[in-house]
């Protein structure tokens, strides 16, 4: 008997013997998010929305083969004014939000609104990819889609759903034949899109991973891969909250300085707090690394 459990933080690939033009994901994110989310005093619609942009954030990531960041960044004309989400070619995943007061908004469309969603590929070695596309719909899943549609040359398709525990988000993707000819099994995707559409929302949080997908497409042969295991983690450094004192320039920073014994750089996605004083005043305005780079 196959082992089929509901993964746990972790990111998955899938294939069918019996729908060879296509492949599947699952991601399932519980503890890494609340990790990633709960130092940081969100309202509880806007964590949820944060929750799924890095849930997609993570499946998008492991779409590519790549050594690097992919970073998902929401800019929008409502309370939330900027979301971001970025995901490891490692698995480590961090996220993080500006927001005014939402007052009793709960949904995409009042907290976030109109404006403009960013995919960026940035690899440690080689081009930096950049797609931008407006925000013209009212979820994350909507503008993940939105996103495939007007970017992907492939047929591709999300869906994610949260609850106060979970994350999770089920992908398809239609494959091209190999070297162009005809695939030696005839194509299962309308099957496979079909089966896929039937997904609840209760059952892709609570079963997402090999669970869910030999549920939804147990007839069409699925075979699960390794799960890719995903964890909060933050890649922020003394040398790169400087930047931020740095970016105000010579005469802001002393006077900045003048004014006050101390500096500090608060990380939004860790919550750690950067002090910097008369000291490290020298090495701010020149182009030196700082003192140490160990954290505070
Ligand atoms: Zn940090």
């Amino acid at each position: 008997m196959i082992d089929l459990p509901a993964d746990h933080d972790a990111v998955r690939k899938y294939l069918c013997d019996d729908a060879p033009d296509a492949r599947l994901m699952t991601v399932k994110l519980g503890q890494s998010k609340d990790d990633m989310l709960d130092h940081q005093k969100m309202p509880t619609p806007i964590k949820t929305l944060c929750a799924e942009l890095v849930a997609a954030t993570c499946v998008l990531a492991h779409m590519l083969k790549f050594d690097g960041e992919m970073i998902v960044q929401i800019k929008g004309a409502g309370p939330v004014n900027m979301m971001v989400a970025e995901c490891s070619s490692k698995g480590r995943i961090r996220a993080t939000a500006q927001w005014d007061d939402i007052g009793h908004y709960t949904t995409f469309s009042e907290l976030i609104g109109k404006g403009y969603m960013a995919v960026t590929v940035d690899p440690k070695q080689g081009e930096r990819y950049q797609g931008i596309v407006p925000l013209e719909s009212g979820s994350i899943e909507g503008c993940i889609n939105h996103y495939f549609d007007s970017s992907e040359q492939l047929d591709t398709k999300l869906w994610l759903s949260s609850d106060v525990a979970t994350v999770a988000g089920l992908l398809i993707q239609r494959i091209p034949d190999e070297g162009g000819s005809r695939a030696s099994k005839p194509s299962n995707w309308e099957t496979l899109s079909t089966l896929a559409a039937t997904v609840t929302k209760e059952e892709l949080a609570s079963d997402a991973g090999p669970l869910l997908v030999y549920k939804l497409f147990h007839e069409l042969s699925p075979r699960s891969f390794d799960p890719f295991s995903i964890h909060f983690g933050c890649s922020c450094t003394r040398e790169r909250s400087s930047r931020a004192i740095r970016a105000l320039g010579e005469t802001e920073v002393k006077q900045l300085f003048a004014e006050q014994p101390s500096v500090t750089v608060d990380c939004h996605f860790c919550g750690r707090v950067y002090q910097y004083d008369q000291a490290d005043l020298e090495w701010l305005l020149s182009d030196q690394p700082p003192r140490s780079d160990t954290l505070q």
